[in-house]
């Protein structure tokens, strides 16, 4: 299975790291629609949150939690947005399910 998300977590393709811990890889979307604009990934690979099963539970709330760790260690003190796109009406390109995390600036809602 060929998937780009999996290919950045194994280092096979280069990206700006913001944090790693054994769940999840986070790094810098390539194409920033926020000041700061990272992506939560989960190692495990699952293709969409349309595939989350009971087993995921704790790993969707460690995202979460970690979502807010960083939130505070960036500077998001005035507030952020997390989005996931959940396949195709969702607005989903890579089919490696994860989590944006947007801010220091003000978000319009809702979106297009
Ligand atoms: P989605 O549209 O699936 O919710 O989000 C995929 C995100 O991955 C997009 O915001 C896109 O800019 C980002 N992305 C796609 N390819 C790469 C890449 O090779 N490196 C990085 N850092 N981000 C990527």
């Amino acid at each position: 299975m060929d998937c780009l998300f999996c290919n950045i977590i194994k280092g096979e393709i280069p990206s700006d790291k913001v944090y790693e811990d054994d769940l999840v890889y986070v790094f810098n979307d390539i194409d920033k629609q926020a000041p700061v604009h990272f992506l939560i990934v989960p190692k495990k690979h699952i293709e969409s949150t349309d595939d989350l099963v009971e087993e995921d539970k704790e790993l969707v709330g460690h995202i979460f939690l970690v979502a807010k760790n960083l939130a505070k260690e960036l500077g998001l003190e005035k507030g952020y947005r997390i989005v996931n796109n959940c396949k195709e009406d969702g607005g989903q390109t890579v089919n490696h399910l994860h989590f944006h995390v947007l801010g220091k600036r003000p978000l319009t809602w809702p979106p297009g």
